[in-house]
């Protein structure tokens, strides 16, 4: 499994579980939030014009952040399953193992830094021949 020691398996995954449960909670805060301002709506309070844009426009943020959080949820609940597979620490693209460093500084990186590398690159060139 990669060349990573034990140890540091452990220190990441206790990290990766620690970052997981502090989002958990920001989502669990935003959409009581959200669901607090949809019942303000409900009840018809705050019937301005410019006060139902403003509210409107902080859900979309409050969205926005929540679809970020749960998408990095889903990539530590990724890598966790990584781990628990004995997979961790290996790019899922050319299987060799992900540096060491690369894994500390990014617990859920699925690829070794060339493949990732080589990823952007392709998707920045696609985007531009988009528009
Ligand atoms: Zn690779």
């Amino acid at each position: 499994m990669g060349n990573l020691t034990q140890d540091q398996l452990l220190r990441l995954a206790e990290r990766m579980r620690d970052r997981k449960a502090l989002l958990m909670a920001e989502i669990r805060g935003a959409l009581s939030q959200t669901a607090r301002s949809q019942y303000v709506d409900l009840l018809g309070v705050g019937g301005d014009a410019a006060d139902e844009s403003v509210a409107s426009l902080l859900r979309d943020i409050t969205e926005s952040e929540v679809v970020r959080d749960v998408g990095e949820v889903r990539d530590i609940v990724a890598a966790e399953q990584r781990l628990a597979a004995g997979r961790f620490g290996t790019c899922i693209d050319c299987e060799s193992p992900i540096d060491a460093k690369r894994l500390e500084a990014y617990p859920t990186a699925k690829r070794c830094l060339s493949c990732q590398q080589h990823r952007e690159k392709t998707r920045a060139a696609s985007k531009y021949t988009g528009r």
